[in-house]
């Protein structure tokens, strides 16, 4: 089975083909089938020949596989650093077989727990509305997101975030498709809407700036890995 180092928000991988037999680690554990996993303690000095690379950056280095399979062990083992007590009752949780953790004192039961979050590409008259997030590096423009509220359709979600940061309405919600985002512990399901009525009026808090971009007159978009990119690659394509 095949393992992967994590140290704080990093994978740590050979340079070349050098092996690591034994290395100090705080935790370790596995997923029966998937792969195992080591965790360092965080800025600890890295063997001769070995490198730490960001979660985010493992696709490039290393592929899709590797980026999904790395990032679906570091979700687990963030949850079970995360579930090491009750949380109702405060005693230490035990394994179950079917991979949850249940309270011996209590009863309470635990599972990796999922934050689903929607990705929006709303189109009005052949333009996309692309919004400028103040967390996002540099210049970098993307379609709109948000995390989905306890009691909402994921649809009630899309309706709800574009009109709360860039104050418009939309309408024909319709599925795109879906990507784990694992950091730490999110889905991201992608949609496809149109302009229904109202002017841009971003919110200022998450979005600083949003607009209507033409095909040929797109900002800096986000790179290829995301589901964000599919999105704008798909109204390219059937708008150009
Ligand atoms: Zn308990």
């Amino acid at each position: 089975m095949e393992t992967f180092i994590f140290m704080g928000n990093d994978v740590v991988i050979p340079e070349e083909s050098s092996c690591l037999t034994d290395i100090d680690h705080v935790s370790s554990g596995e997923i029966q089938g998937v792969g195992r996993w080591l965790e360092l303690r965080p800025n600890m000095p890295l063997p001769e020949g070995w490198k730490a690379v960001p979660r985010r950056a493992l696709w490039e280095v290393m592929g899709e596989r590797a980026f999904a399979m790395a990032n679906r062990l570091y979700a687990e083992m963030d949850w079970r650093s995360n579930s090491v007590f009750c949380g109702r009752c405060g005693s230490p949780m035990e394994d179950m077989q079917d991979r949850g953790r249940r309270c011996p004192s209590c009863g309470n039961t635990s599972y990796p727990v999922i934050s689903p979050a929607i990705i929006v590409a709303v189109e009005k008259e052949g333009k996309l509305l692309l919004g400028h997030n103040k967390a996002f590096p540099g210049k970098r423009y993307s379609v709109l997101a948000g995390f989905v509220d306890l009691g909402e359709s994921l649809e009630d979600t899309v309706r709800r975030e574009i009109k709360e940061e860039v104050g418009i309405e939309v309408c024909d919600v319709e599925y795109f498709g879906s990507q784990s985002w694992p950091f730490p512990r999110s889905l991201m399901v992608g949609f496809r809407a149109r302009w229904l009525s109202g002017e841009i009026e971003v919110d200022g808090l998450e979005i600083d700036h949003a607009d209507w971009f033409a095909p040929e007159g797109l900002p800096e978009i986000p790179g290829s890995v995301s589901i964000s990119r599919r999105l704008i690659d798909d109204f390219i394509s059937r708008n150009s």
